[in-house]
Formats: structure tokens, C-alpha cells, sequence
């Protein structure tokens, strides 16, 4: 069985092959935006069509196939920004309409999650998901991926790129402001908020943003952003392994990467003496194979979509999908 997957929720647009044994191409390429700028989704979107057609050849080329040969083409459904995700979409359905395959639509989240069990292992894990659009803590029950806490405003890694900017430093924003972190010597006061299970970030990148006006050592203040951040996620994750009892605690997502949030993971698993898995990084960031793997997943348990009915879904929440590969249903 030979699955085609396509992401392109944001920077991202990746082609991706898998067969039930592995990932066989995963070619992608990022939009960067003008330094100073976040993410155009227009701009984005350009970027994507601009690339699409050679990244797919590349693809095809690696893994040796045929779009004739495929068995289905998977597409990233949602969440995401439109016009990004409409340009995945859209060669997913003229793939689909020409060559007469199935269309099956997956969740990016559920893909950032699949593929990090895939690549690890991992088998029931508590999943700390820190993607671009996702920060939240999810583990499988009754059909679906539940969320165990999750950010109420923006995502950790938007925090964090919004300060990179700020700074004037390159992108990504997280591995060059953690550079610069590793430079600080004193940790400042930083809003720390977490209510129950659900975390705030917003508030944190505006009291850092204060903190550079007001002359405070550059250094510093990325050391106490960063810090105050992953020590979020931590409490978080740790209420949540000592609430579900899970054995294995996997690091999803492209802040993945990061060996800071690694480090302090590593200490939150052998505290609760569970297994910890980190998201391999070439799957840690979007990509193409993600949404290949999920989709082969989805494809075995039955799930298609029409043409008519596969309009892109910008809002999408992880805990409304059903997961019928992990159900038997
Ligand atoms: P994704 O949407 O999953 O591709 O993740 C994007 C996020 O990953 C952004 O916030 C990036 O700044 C962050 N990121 C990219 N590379 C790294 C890295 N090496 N270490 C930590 N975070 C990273
Ligand atoms: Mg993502």
C-alpha cells in the first residue's frame, strides 16, 4: 500500500510517501518570511504553488512511484491558514479526480502525533504536541486524541517567535533566541500562568517585549522567557502523567527540537519513572511524511472524503477527530 501526503497548514508545503513499512520520500520546503515579518498566508500560499509541481516530482522520484501507482493521496484538512491550506488541498483533489484515487483528509496535529509514535515507537503515550499552531497535552481515550491542558491564547512556539522577532533575530525564532537564553545569567519575573490544566503565553511575550524597553540585559530576558515557558509546559504535562498513570511521554511537534525543552522533559520522566520519546527532528517541524503516514493509518480504517465534501477546515479541533485506526471502529 503506497500513501501520497501533502501538508501545507502554514510555512510548510511537503510531499510525502509512505508504505505500511515506512516513509519511502519526504520533501518539503519552507516559506521564510522578510526578516521582521511573521507569516503572510497570501505570501505563504504563493510560496506553496510556486513549489509545489518539482517538490512532487522530487518526491516521486525519491520513492520511485508513479502517481498511477499510488494508493490513495492524503491531504492536511485543517487547522491552519486558508489560502496555505487550500494550495495542499487542491493537488490533493486534482491528484485525486485524474488518477482516480481516494481522497482522505487528515488533522495536523493527529499527523504531528502519528508520526512521532511512528518514528519512536511509542505505543499509549501522554503527548506533550509543541507545533507552530499547537501547545497542548493529549493522550488516546475512547476514539479520540483528549486534551489534558492546552494554551488558552497563542501557541508556545508563536510566543516565542513573536520575541525572536521582536529581538531582530532570524528565523525560526526558538533555536536562535534559546542561543541567545544560554548568555543569561539572571532569571527575571515573567508571568507564569497556568489556571487548572490550561496555560496563557500572550501575556508573557508582552511582559518580555516591557522588560527589553525598561534596558533590561537582552541576555536575561531570553533566558526568563524561555524558562518561564517550558517550566509552563512541565507542570502541565507533570499533573497530567500523574493523573492518567501513562508509561510513555512523547515530545511532538517543531519545538521538539529544542534540547532546552528535551533537558527539562528528561527530568519530569525519570521523576515519574516514564519512558521519554522526542520526535526525530526531520519529522519534528511539518512535513509532507506526517501527513502520508496518518493518512495510510486513516486509509486502512475506511476514512475518505469526497471532492465535495473536502473543503479545508481552519479551525479544527484535535479532540473533535475520530481515531478509528487506535478504536477498532
Ligand atoms: P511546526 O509548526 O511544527 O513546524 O513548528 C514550528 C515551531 O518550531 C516554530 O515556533 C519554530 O521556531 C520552532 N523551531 C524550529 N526549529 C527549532 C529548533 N531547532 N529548536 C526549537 N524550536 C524550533
Ligand atoms: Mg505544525
Amino acid at each position: 500500500m503506497i500513501i501520497l501526503g501533502i501538508e501545507s497548514t502554514a510555512h510548510t508545503i511537503g510531499i510525502g510517501i509512505v508504505d505500511e513499512h515506512g516513509v519511502l520520500a519526504n520533501e518539503n520546503d519552507t516559506y521564510t518570511p522578510p526578516q521582521g515579518s511573521g507569516i503572510h498566508p497570501r505570501e505563504a500560499a504563493d510560496h506553496h504553488i510556486l513549489v509545489v509541481s518539482s517538490l512532487l516530482n522530487r518526491a516521486l522520484d525519491k520513492a520511485g512511484v508513479r502517481l498511477s501507482d499510488i494508493d490513495a493521496v492524503a491531504f492536511s484538512q485543517g487547522p491552519g491558514l486558508g489560502p496555505a491550506l487550500r494550495v495542499g488541498a487542491t493537488v490533493a483533489r486534482f491528484i485525486s479526480a485524474r488518477f482516480n484515487k481516494p481522497l482522505v483528509p487528515v488533522h495536523h496535529g493527529v499527523a504531528h502525533i502519528e508520526v512521532a509514535k511512528m518514528a519512536t515507537g511509542a505505543r499509549d503515550p501522554l503527548v506533550l504536541l509543541v507545533s507552530g499552531g499547537h501547545t497542548m497535552v493529549t493522550a488516546y481515550s475512547g476514539g479520540r486524541y483528549r486534551v489534558f491542558g492546552e494554551t488558552m491564547d497563542i501557541s508556545v512556539g508563536n510566543c516565542l517567535d513573536m520575541f525572536a522577532r521582536f529581538l531582530g533575530l532570524p528565523n525560526p525564532g526558538v533555536p536562535h533566541l534559546e542561543e541567545c537564553a544560554r548568555r543569561g545569567k539572571v532569571m527575571l519575573e515573567l508571568p507564569y500562568t497556568v489556571k487548572g490544566q490550561d496555560m496563557s503565553f500572550a501575556g508573557l511575550y508582552t511582559a518580555a517585549v516591557r522588560l527589553v524597553k525598561e534596558g533590561r540585559r537582552v541576555e536575561d530576558v531570553c533566558l526568563s522567557i524561555v524558562n518561564t515557558a517550558y517550566y509552563m509546559l512541565a507542570e502541565v504535562t507533570e499533573r497530567a502523567l500523574a493523573l492518567l498513570g501513562k508509561r510513555e511521554l512523547v515530545l511532538a511537534g517543531g519545538v521538539a527540537r529544542s534540547p532546552i525543552l528535551r533537558g527539562i522533559m528528561e527530568t519530569v520522566a525519570s521523576e515519574y519513572s516514564v519512558i521519554l520519546h522526542v520526535v526525530p527532528p526531520e519529522y519534528a517541524g511539518d512535513n509532507g511524511a506526517m501527513i502520508a503516514w496518518t493518512g495510510l493509518l486513516a486509509y486502512r480504517s475506511g476514512v475518505r472524503v469526497s471532492i465535495e465534501d473536502s473543503v479545508i477546515r481552519q479551525r479544527w479541533r484535535l479532540d473533535e477527530v475520530p481515531i478509528p485506526w487506535l478504536s477498532g471502529g
